[in-house]
């Protein structure tokens, strides 16, 4: 290994611990003189740059796009479960669902896209979760159920096309 590639990969490491860190440290103790809110603002850039959802958002990343507005961004999960698997997220990054303002207006959200799976894949069925692992941005799961819906899990453009007809 060249001297700059395992610098690179110590780098890499030493961010995503750093990631790692920042999340277990209470914002009061970071926030705790001048220094240490530089060091608050230098970690939340890593953070940001690191995160899947916040590239989906500004577009750096291609997804099966099922609903937009000004706050909310809602797209069909890579690893489907059912047909029209959908995470429901904030534009705005926020760690976990009940960090995000509004959260009422958030799940008006979530009911709408939930109530064009019904439609979309034949099921009253649509199993809802909020766990906050994986990807650390705010994310709802809207998952038609596996043993009702109808469709392919896999056919990504049809299954869009559905929820965003249905919406
Ligand atoms: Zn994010």
């Amino acid at each position: 290994m060249s001297e700059s590639a395992s610098e690179f990969r110590s780098k890499q490491t030493r961010t995503s611990e750093i990631s790692q860190i920042k999340l277990r440290v209470p914002l009061r103790i970071v926030l705790g003189s001048k220094t240490r809110i530089r060091d608050f603002y230098l970690l939340y850039t890593i953070y940001m740059n690191d995160c899947i959802f916040c590239k989906i958002v500004k577009k750096e990343v291609p997804a099966n796009i099922v609903y937009e507005d000004e706050k909310y961004l809602a797209f069909l999960d890579i690893h489907p479960q059912s047909p029209g698997h959908t995470l429901v997220i904030p534009k705005e990054h926020y760690r976990f669902v009940w960090d995000v303002p509004n959260v009422g207006e958030y799940f008006e959200v979530a009911k709408k896209i939930a109530l064009a799976q019904q439609k979309a894949f034949e099921t009253k069925s649509i199993i809802s979760k909020i766990v906050g692992e994986e990807v650390h941005h705010a994310h709802i799961w809207l998952i038609p159920n596996r043993d009702e819906a109808k469709g392919d899990k896999n056919d990504f453009p049809t299954n869009a096309e559905k929820i965003k007809s249905n919406l």
